[in-house]
């Protein structure tokens, strides 16, 4: 893109342009994922849906290649690209809630840091993310998974509007009344039919909830696999949470003869009255014999960035995930090998819940296809060294692959890497033809293609 180019970009949007040369150009040009290394032609953080369509008609009229970038959290780095252009929404900040209503309306370059602050001084929340700096954006359009899904369904099932601005640069509301198949799209169809500026959710009365991470010796994780296979089954959908596997952070609730050893790890959140909260999280404590927990009354965003600090932007990143129907004990011994064995302090290993309030919702009710399973198992590699990076793909590769006889074909668009497009209609199933022929509705050109990406199929 030549210099002109740019500044005629300048003169047509209010927001900032980051080209090569300008001062924050490499910061500018980076994602949450450090193993992505690439050079756009140049960064626009927008102001509003006026900035959005101008740079989307700019891409469109040159053929560039166009990033959206919310929160900047996937995992192939799709928010950046080679000689392109990035929309950078990290401008759009802004919540707004509605207490009586029960409702926010948040920008499309929102946290869920920002999103929780904002809403919890209302005594309220939805269902996000569990880690704060990542994207309301990119999580709800994939669907989203935390720890009120058991509850209140994921976060696209509250998701009650999106202002989209679309690939010919028209300005669009989606809701269950204005553009109906595009609203049913945006729901875990991912980044592909159009750039969101606005989402509005329902929220629910959660403000302070009980529960914490309690950590376990990893050799005895089968125990607490199959205990939290069972509990997870019947426990009240008041309940959310998750067991997994990492390295034991240098945290002063975990002895220090146990820092940075393999754990087994389970962190449980219980939204219900909070004179139940001890009674609900026990059976955790009771299982095994915890190496270290803590667990009490926090406030729910403080749940959901007590794993931020481990977490900082730049780490290299490497993920893989399919879903899984049922818990065998076989599948237990897989996790139980590969977890115990878990490569670095950032690397986490994850099984969601996929039940109660998400499973109510019809596979076709929405495009997020996997009401049916269970659980939603994800292997994020992360860590610092580049010169790892062979050793923890190949842990990580090795994991997934032990797992394939337990997990079925499709998994969370979310949790998939840059290797993974060659899956895209086994993750969308019985919904993949909608899709396509609402891609080829609002993208037919598929300049929304650096995603994990739906052809347009007419
Ligand atoms: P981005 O990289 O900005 O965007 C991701 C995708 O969405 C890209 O294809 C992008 O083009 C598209 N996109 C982004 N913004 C917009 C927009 N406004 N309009 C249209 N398209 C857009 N997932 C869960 O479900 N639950 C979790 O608890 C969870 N925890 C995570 C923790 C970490 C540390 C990380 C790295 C990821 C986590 N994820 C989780 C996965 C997360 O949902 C995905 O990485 C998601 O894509 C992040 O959204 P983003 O906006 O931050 O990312």
């Amino acid at each position: 893109m030549s210099t002109t180019a740019v500044d005629t970009l300048r003169s047509q949007v209010s927001g900032t342009v980051v080209a090569p040369g300008d001062a924050d150009y490499e910061a500018a040009r980076k994602v949450y994922n450090g193993m992505i290394d690439k050079r756009p032609a140049a960064v626009v953080r927008c102001n509003g849906s006026a900035d959005v369509a101008a740079v989307v008609r700019l891409a469109r009229a040159e053929g560039l290649d166009l990033s959206v970038r919310g929160g900047g959290h996937s995992a192939p780095g799709f928010g950046t690209n080679d000689g392109g252009l990035v929309i950078d929404l990290s401008p759009l900040q802004d919540v707004v809630v509605s207490p009586d209503a029960q409702t926010a309306i948040a920008g499309g370059g929102c946290t869920w840091s920002t999103f929780n602050d904002a809403t919890y001084a209302a005594g309220l929340a939805t269902t996000g993310g569990i880690i704060g700096s990542t994207g309301i954006a990119g999580l709800t359009l994939g669907g989203g998974i935390g720890y009120l899904a058991r509850q209140y369904g994921l976060s696209c099932d509250n998701l009650l509007r999106a202002e989209v601005v679309t690939a010919d640069g028209e300005v669009l509301t989606a809701s269950e009344r204005d553009h109906r198949d595009l609203f049913w799209a945006l729901r875990g169809g991912g980044g592909n039919f159009g750039v969101v500026t606005q989402f509005e959710y329902q929220l629910h009365p959660v403000a302070d909830i009980y529960g914490g991470p309690i950590a376990y010796p990893a050799d005895r994780a089968d125990d607490v696999l199959r205990f939290y296979r069972d509990y997870i089954a019947e426990a009240p959908e008041s309940f959310g949470g998750f067991v997994g596997f990492h390295l034991a952070p240098p945290l002063p609730f975990l002895p220090d003869e146990w820092h940075f050893k393999n754990i087994c790890l389970g962190v449980t959140c219980w939204t219900g009255p909070m004179d139940q909260g001890e009674k609900m999280v026990q059976p955790f404590l009771d299982v095994v014999e915890p190496v270290g927990s803590m667990v009490g009354p926090m406030p729910y965003p403080a749940l959901n960035t007590a794993f931020d600090p481990l977490l900082p932007a730049g780490l290299q990143g490497y993920w893989k995930a399919s879903f899984a129907r049922g818990l065998s004990d076989d599948a237990i011994a897989v996790h139980a090998d590969y977890g115990a064995r878990v490569p670095s302090i950032q690397t986490a290993v994850h099984l969601y819940p996929i039940n109660g309030a998400v499973q109510r919702v019809a596979d076709d009710a929405t495009a997020f296809a996997y009401r049916d399973v269970d659980f939603a198992p994800v292997i994020a590699g992360m860590w610092d060294n580049p010169a790892d990076n062979d050793a923890n793909i190949e842990w990580v590769r090795g994991y997934y692959d032990a797992l394939r006889p337990y997990s079925v074909d499709g998994g969370y668009i979310n949790f998939m890497d840059s290797d993974d497009q060659s899956r895209i209609k086994a993750n969308y199933r019985g919904n993949f033809d909608r899709l396509g022929a609402i891609k080829a509705e609002y993208d037919p050109t598929n300049l929304f293609h650096l995603n994990q990406n739906i052809q347009p199929r007419p």
